[in-house]
Parts: structure tokens; C-alpha cells; sequence
């Protein structure tokens, strides 16, 4: 059963992944990303069917669009094997009901990750929808793992701006965006007690992209690595890793 949903969930991942990745590009471009025909991010011209196939029509396509020969975003092949990823671990781990959750809340976590991977700002309404989903799949583990998660949820929000403020008396410079703040207390709410794992592994993956890439100003898009690490939290959470230790 849990085979068949994952063959499922592979071709369904690969769309929605493109989806929410091409969401999160156009919002950070201004444009509506709900509605309409795939375009070229480049010179705008409508896709055929062939050319919007995700992951192989980026490799045949090597990359640039058939018209323009414009570069592709890889903000679009990381969606799309993020998107194939993550609804195949969510099928293969969890029961159907927190699996399409979990799935749900991924592909919005990958719509905010290309956004702020662009921009370097987190749109709120991803935040409060990824809030609501890890409110509901808390919710699925029980009442007491809900509260667990708002506790979680409201002390990291709490500890977050403390250390803004730290940040900005030292340094003049806080470090953080607001949007990270808010991303982490909605993913709070799913990982519940074991947040302090998030930020953890969020941490080190921060600290990895921070060596590897050389920014002018020093800082780096945090969201990506927050999301990849609240999400996978969340999902060994949620697929009972952490036992009776943490509800
Ligand atoms: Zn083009």
C-alpha cells in the first residue's frame, strides 16, 4: 500500500514541487504565480506542455529556455526534487492523513525557501499556512503535543528576538530577519519539544552555507536550511523516532 502511494507521490511531488518552486520565484518578482500557463521567467513566452515535464525537461533542455536560451532558474529543478523528495518520504513513513499533510507543508516550505534563496525575505502568508498545517499534524499526535508545540512555538519566538536584540547591540546588525523569526515558530508548532533539534541541525547547515558562500555583507538566506530542518524534524517527529520521549 505504502509502495503504491510512493509511485504515486513521485510524479505528484515532481508537479506540485514545480509549482510551489515557481510560486515562490514569482512572488519575489511581484507576479500572481496561481493562476495561468507556465512562462519563460526570462522573455515570458507561454511554455508547451513538453517544456514544463519537471526535472526532465530542465536536463534535456540543459538548463536555459528552448526560446530565449535564458538560464532556468535552478531555484525550479531544486523545487522539483525537493517536491519528489519529501512526498515520498511523507508517503513512506507516515499514515495517508499526516502524510499528505506533512507533504502539504513541505511544498510550502519549498515556495518560502526559493523566495527567500532570491530575495532574502519570507512571505508571511507561507509562514502562517505552514503554521496552521504543523498546528493540525501536531494536533494528529494529540491535544497535548498541540500544546506542547504553542509552548515551543512562543518560546522561540521570544528567544529569537532576544537574540536580534543582542545581535543589534553588538553589532548594530541583527542577523536575522523577522521572516526567519516568524518561519520558526510556525515549524515550532509541529516539532513541538524537539525544536531545540531544528535549530540544531538548522545551525549547522547555516554555518556550512555561510563557509561556501562568500556574500558581501556576510549574511545568508537562513530559510532554506531552517525549513529543510524543521520539516525533517517534524517528519521524525511525526513517524514516532523520538518514541514517548517527546509527545
Ligand atoms: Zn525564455
Amino acid at each position: 500500500m505504502n509502495l503504491l502511494a510512493a509511485w504515486i507521490a513521485l510524479p505528484v511531488g515532481a508537479v506540485v514541487g514545480s509549482f510551489a518552486a515557481t510560486a515562490g520565484l514569482r512572488w519575489t518578482q511581484g507576479r500572481q504565480a496561481i493562476v495561468g500557463r507556465s512562462r519563460c521567467d526570462a522573455c515570458d513566452v507561454r511554455l508547451g506542455y513538453a517544456a514544463t515535464v519537471p526535472i526532465l525537461s530542465y536536463l534535456h533542455l540543459g538548463g536555459a529556455c528552448a526560446g530565449c536560451r535564458a538560464p532556468i532558474h535552478p531555484g525550479h529543478l531544486a523545487g522539483e526534487a525537493a517536491g519528489v523528495g519529501l512526498a515520498m518520504a511523507s508517503v513512506l513513513l507516515l499514515p495517508i492523513g499526516p502524510a499528505i499533510l506533512a507533504a502539504m507543508l513541505g511544498m510550502v516550505l519549498v515556495a518560502a525557501a526559493v523566495a527567500d534563496a532570491v530575495s532574502r525575505r519570507l512571505p508571511d502568508l507561507l509562514s502562517i499556512v505552514a503554521a496552521v498545517l504543523g498546528a493540525a499534524l501536531a494536533l494528529q499526535r494529540g491535544p497535548a503535543a498541540l500544546l506542547v508545540g504553542f509552548v515551543a512555538a512562543v518560546t522561540t519566538g521570544a528567544l529569537l528576538l532576544v537574540l536580534r536584540g543582542i545581535f543589534a547591540a553588538r553589532t548594530g546588525d541583527p542577523k536575522m530577519g523577522l521572516g526567519d523569526v516568524k518561519l520558526a515558530m510556525a515549524l515550532a508548532l509541529w516539532t513541538g519539544a524537539a525544536t531545540p533539534w531544528m535549530f540544531v541541525i538548522a545551525g549547522l547547515a547555516g554555518l556550512v552555507q555561510l563557509r561556501m558562500s562568500k556574500t558581501a555583507d556576510g549574511r545568508i538566506a537562513f530559510g532554506p536550511a531552517l525549513a529543510a530542518a524543521g520539516w525533517s524534524v517534524g517528519l521524525a517527529l511525526q513517524a514516532g523516532v523520538f518514541g514517548d520521549l517527546i509527545p
